[in-house]
């Protein structure tokens, strides 16, 4: 009996374009072994913990203001870790941040795209891509990728000089195939572009590859590159995203932020977080050499693993993948049916995590080839 459920969603003036569309939902569920959100498995260490409880307890004093709506000292901060990383002299006015990167994306296209504008992005890739677009009533434009699931660069421009779209989205490493793009296919796109290209790198660390942040200063009124602190930084429950871009792009985002969109909390959270970057990315290598390992074993049983530059796995073929979903987490191990056919894929974990994985895979083998006889 909960107040107003007898209303259902059919009943509400929903906007027409959002009728029948299904929200983002990997599912949440209590389960020992959870490799399904591509996160870091380590938790943060207890330096950590104790910087970020103490920069909050500061915080906590001034909550009854507003906190700096620019988030000044943060973006110095990813900016002065981005130069660091990649090479290239990144300042904070090239560095913009919000509440996870699917709100710096939502930014985006809110500046961007909307309506009587379009994105494209080339599929399977991350979800978000045409949710994000949908709720801005951006038109999404899904364009092919290779049979391997690795992206084509001259066939990609060929796509976006015929379709025009406003916004270009290349995921790279690409969640959920995992292979990442060099910077000749990137250019090729670039040039291609008639409006901006965001390079989503959520997983770059992961990655062996030069960040796409090299080509800002060759395209600096296209280029986008979005970053987050949820997957080797260890900080999904944190929620900070960011982009690094030409100064004028963070002048456009400006235009449809919220105002005080970053909590004062999660500014000093996530800056406290970054002085331990050394410490939570010190996990990548390893992660690194499990990814190895769980792609071996699952070529030894017999499965045919996607190349992987990031911290996950795409591998079957099932017959049935929703079934063999359901084999998995019958046994303690939460996967991801990401909806491509025959396809699922697993999240890197410690390797505890990973033998529970790997033991679950070979009881699946087991059951299949029973079945089959
Ligand atoms: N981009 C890609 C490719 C992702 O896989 C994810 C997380 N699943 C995100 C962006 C968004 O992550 P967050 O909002 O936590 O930064």
């Amino acid at each position: 009996d909960v107040l107003g459920g007898d209303t259902t969603l059919a009943d509400l003036p929903l906007r027409a374009d959002l009728r029948g569309r299904s929200p983002y939902g990997a599912p949440q569920l209590d389960v020992a072994v959870r490799l399904n959100t591509n996160e870091n498995p380590y938790p943060p260490p207890p330096e950590l913990v104790r910087d970020v409880t103490e920069a909050v307890r500061q915080v906590a004093a001034g909550l009854h203001r507003y906190p700096d709506r620019d988030a000044a000292e943060l973006r110095a901060d990813l900016a002065a870790y981005l130069t660091g990383a990649t090479g290239v002299t990144v300042s904070a006015a090239n560095v913009w941040a919000a509440n996870g990167s699917n709100e710096v994306l939502q930014q985006i296209l809110q500046a961007f795209g909307g309506p009587g504008r379009s994105a494209l992005g080339f599929e399977p890739s991350y979800s978000m891509h045409p949710i994000l677009s949908a709720g801005t009533r951006t038109d999404w434009v899904p364009a092919p990728r290779r049979a391997d699931f690795s992206l084509d660069g001259p066939a990609a421009a060929r796509a976006i000089a015929e379709k025009q779209p406003d916004v270009v989205f290349v995921t790279s490493p690409n969640n959920p195939t995992g292979q990442s793009v060099g910077l000749d296919d990137l250019r090729a796109v670039l040039d291609a572009a008639p409006g901006v290209v965001v390079v989503d790198e959520a997983y770059v660390e992961f990655s062996s590859r030069t960040s796409a942040i090299a080509l800002i200063a060759e395209h600096p009124a296209k280029l986008i590159v979005s970053r987050t602190m949820s997957k080797a930084f260890a900080f999904a429950g944190g929620r900070l995203g960011y982009l690094a871009a030409a100064p004028a792009v963070i002048e456009a985002l400006l235009l449809v932020r919220l105002p005080y969109h970053l909590s004062a909390p999660t500014q000093a959270a996530a800056r406290a977080a970054l002085r331990h970057a050394e410490a939570t990315l010190g996990s990548v290598k390893d992660l690194v050499d499990e990814r190895g390992r769980v792609v071996e074993a699952l070529r030894r049983l017999g499965f045919t693993p996607v190349d992987s530059d990031a911290n996950f796995v795409l591998f079957g073929p099932f017959a049935e993948a929703d079934r063999a979903w359901r084999r998995f987490l019958d046994r303690g191990v939460l996967i991801r049916d990401v909806g491509i056919p025959g396809h699922l894929r697993v999240t890197v974990g410690t390797p505890e995590e990973n033998d529970a994985f790997l033991a679950a895979a070979e009881d699946a083998v087991a059951e299949i080839a029973a079945q089959t006889e």
